[in-house]
């Protein structure tokens, strides 16, 4: 079986020396570089500002360390001890796929194919797209992906809205934008110079830029003005803002009458959400609340952008995430160049067919909904066809980025390997993820990786994660500089942007596109996977008419949509049951929901549990992301250490001085579900009950395997946060923010 042809590697080879446009091997965000290549070997490598989307984070500097760091995955390994023992065998590639591929079809015929479970993580490549299409092909509903703790719960709220996503083009129009709120996200923080700058170049042109975030983040800096909330209090926030705007009379008189289904619903659900009530809740000044209600109410174009804070937040997430969708259509804000522009696949690329869903819901062999669909239906085969349903008229293929649809709640998978509940979990196969960091309740994920249940798991990734030390087999993945890339992989955003591999594949790395047709080659899916990864651009690129490699070969390798149209609801209404902007969801009521979603705290807080707050008095809110690190990874890079050398727990310097702690000190971090260390970081900005404890931490450094895990159980606020069902989103992502703590000298 080849893994390249003849004329891919000729092409490759071309692309492998001289000065070389490729992408960013770092984070999967896909950013472009030029690499100077000479015998096959990046020789340097540095931002290209020709692109429109250049890598100038602060950890692109370490692409080449990163590309030939010592500790890299590079050759398929098989696991000969126990799970966690750190004994391994390298095996050839033919072995570990026969072998991976043996399994998963004896537990399919066992079990049927909802027993594998695939878990995804930070996107790392086209990887994340042939994993849904063999998930799709395989006939397995059980997928799970970074959409958990990423965009999950607000992309489902606006299509059960207005039918289509309408915060991706968040960053403000110069010019145009009048008021950009960024509610739960910090741009500058993974985005990099681009995104400041675009801010910056907005605030100049006239844009206010509002920042709602209980940290004065980077984007808080850029702002004029910051509301510092009380971590889980967005819904109430939400709720009071849409209060003050319905009251004063302030919203979108004609766009409402004329647009919006469910007016009154909405105006009852808020009425109790006055500014002295939110005050409270917030922590936020009264006047603070009605000034950005009004101004953003007063002055459009305006847009709420997307933010991960916002939808890790448990059941705070529910009013958070429709409350901002109701804000934008109770403003008309809707489909506004500058305001929230309605997302839309472009015509060039044949994403949606080629992924495979109509297979999934239509499989012969797939008899159930996903694990999570009785808890959370929104996420699974019924939510993903009442969905299609209503957007029928307009969007009959669904949207791009439909895996958010079909994305099992981790808590639920952990139920399905543990206590085989609903059914059993029988295989796992994680793709560039390490959920033992990454996911709420590690604890219970280790209980989960480890249990005798769980018959099969195999992990392809960079790195010897804490995660794959639990595997059975350890693949080992190329990076970016290594593979071809195609932009606009996840379905959203119509952009798309093409880059060639930059140098040949190091060791035995493999792209794992390659992974997901192998699997699929010999598990009955021959004749749908193109041989090679370029090949299944050439098919995405049809519709364009122009093939992967002409398109990379460009100096601009970009494929960019007509220019955007306003107000294009008044041709064609609205993808939901009516045609309208439904405040009250129609398609929620139909699988189960309230068509508003009450306002409520998240499981542990100053409001729903106080006397649980008088032994845990301070509220955490947790993860925010480091400019040195994406998500849970990249602590392997010295220079990014250097930076950012261990977890922090910011907290501020009256409450440090009040427990006799000083800068710098190490620190017990306590919940009712334990503790873990990290090191106090005294920080004036935050409101003294608040503590922002770092997330995602591991030590690669440490010893690997069990009882240690590379230090995975020493920093990880993960480990002592709760996973609970009861307290999750309605959406069941990750409830990785918003809880409560106390804080000790350790
Ligand atoms: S590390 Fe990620 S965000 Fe930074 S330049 Fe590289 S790909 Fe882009």
């Amino acid at each position: 079986m080849l893994f390249e042809t003849p004329e891919v590697l000729e092409k490759n080879t071309k692309h492998q020396e001289g000065s070389q446009k490729g992408t960013c091997p770092i984070c999967g965000m896909g950013c472009f570089v030029e690499a100077k290549v000479e015998n096959g070997i990046p020789i340097r490598i540095k931002a290209d500002h020709s692109s429109p989307h250049p890598a100038d984070c602060p950890r692109a500097g370490q692409a080449k360390t990163y590309h030939n760091h010592p500790d890299r995955l590079n050759h398929p390994l098989k696991r000969v001890g126990k799970r966690g023992e750190g004994k391994w065998q390298q095996i050839s590639w033919e072995q570990a796929l026969d072998e991976i591929a043996a399994q998963l079809g004896q537990i399919r015929d066992n079990h049927g194919p909802e027993a594998v479970q695939t878990l995804g993580g930070s996107f790392k490549g086209p990887g994340d797209a042939a994993c849904w299409r063999w998930g799709n092909l395989f006939g397995t509903p059980n997928m799970m992906h970074q959409g958990k703790n990423c965009g999950s719960a607000e992309f489902l709220a606006e299509w059960s809205v207005y039918g289509t996503i309408g915060v991706l083009g968040y960053n403000p129009v110069a010019g145009v934008t009048k008021t950009a709120i960024f509610w739960g996200g910090n741009p500058p923080v993974p985005g990099g110079i681009a995104a400041e700058k675009a801010i910056k170049a907005a605030r100049k042109a006239g844009t206010k830029i509002i920042v709602i975030d209980p940290r004065r983040s980077e984007a808080a800096e850029l702002a004029d003005i910051w509301l510092r909330i009380r971590p889980g209090a967005d819904g109430a926030l939400a709720y009071g803002f849409l209060n003050v705007i319905i009251n004063e009379g302030i919203y979108d008189k004609e766009f409402v009458e004329k647009w919006c289904l469910g007016f009154d619903e909405l105006k009852e659900a808020v009425k109790d959400y006055t500014p002295p009530r939110v005050a409270e809740l917030t922590w936020i000044p009264a006047e603070q609340i009605v000034e950005v209600a009004r101004y953003y109410a007063n002055n459009k174009p305006g847009n709420i952008s997307f933010g991960l804070g916002t939808v890790e937040l448990g059941n705070a997430t529910n009013a958070t995430v429709f409350g901002k969708a109701y804000l934008r259509a109770i403003t008309g804000n809707l489909d506004l160049i500058g305001g929230q522009l309605l997302d839309d696949m472009p015509e060039f690329i044949q994403y949606r067919q080629e992924l495979k869903w109509d297979t999934l819901l239509n499989h012969p062999l797939r008899t159930r909904d996903n694990v999570g669909a009785n808890r959370w239906p929104v996420a699974g085969v019924r939510g993903m066809k009442t969905f299609r349903e209503a957007m029928s008229k307009l969007n009959p293929l669904g949207p791009g980025p439909a895996f958010y649809m079909m994305c099992t709640a981790p808590s639920a998978v952990w139920s399905a390997i543990i206590d085989q509940d609903p059914y059993p979990i029988k295989a796992v196969i994680t793709q560039g993820t390490n959920s033992m960091v990454a996911l709420a309740n590690s604890r219970r994920v280790y209980q989960a990786l480890t249990s005798p249940n769980l018959e099969l798991h195999v992990v392809m990734d960079h790195w010897m994660t804490p995660q794959a030390q639990l595997a059975d087999y350890v693949l080992p993945a190329t990076d970016g500089l290594e593979r071809a890339n195609l932009g606009g992989m996840w379905g959203f955003g119509n952009v798309t942007s093409a880059a060639m591999p930059t140098v040949k594949p190091q060791f035995e790395r493999r792209d794992d596109y390659q992974l997901w047709r192998e699997l699929g080659n010999r598990l009955g899916q021959q004749g749908q996977w193109p041989d090679t990864l370029e090949g299944w651009f050439d098919k995405l690129l049809e519709p364009s008419k122009i093939t992967f490699a002409e398109l990379a070969s460009r100096d601009m390798p970009w494929l960019f949509p007509e220019p955007p149209q306003e107000k294009r609801y008044e041709k064609t209404g609205f993808a939901t049951f009516s045609g309208k902007v439904e405040l009250s969801s129609s398609l929620m009521q139909k699988l189960g929901y309230p068509g508003i979603l009450p306002c409520e705290e998240p499981g542990w807080s100053p409001v729903r549990t106080p006397e649980l707050f008088k032994e845990f008095p301070l509220v955490m809110t947790a993860g925010a992301s480091s400019p040195f690190y994406y998500r849970s990874q990249h602590k392997q890079l010295d220079k990014m250490r250097r930076q950012h050398p261990k977890a922090f727990a910011s907290i501020h310097p009256e409450t440090a001085a009040s427990l006799g702690i000083q800068d710098g000190d190490a620190v017990w971090v306590e919940t009712p579900m334990g503790r873990v260390r990290q090191w106090a970081k005294l920080n004036d900005t935050l409101h003294p009950g608040v503590v922002h404890a770092d997330g995602l931490w591991w030590y690669p450094e440490q010893e690997a395997y069990e009882p240690n895990l590379s230090g995975v159980w020493e920093s990880n606020i993960n480990s002592i946060i709760p996973d609970d069902k009861d307290f999750a989103s309605f959406a069941g992502d990750n409830h990785l923010r918003a809880h409560i703590c106390r804080i000790v000298r350790a």
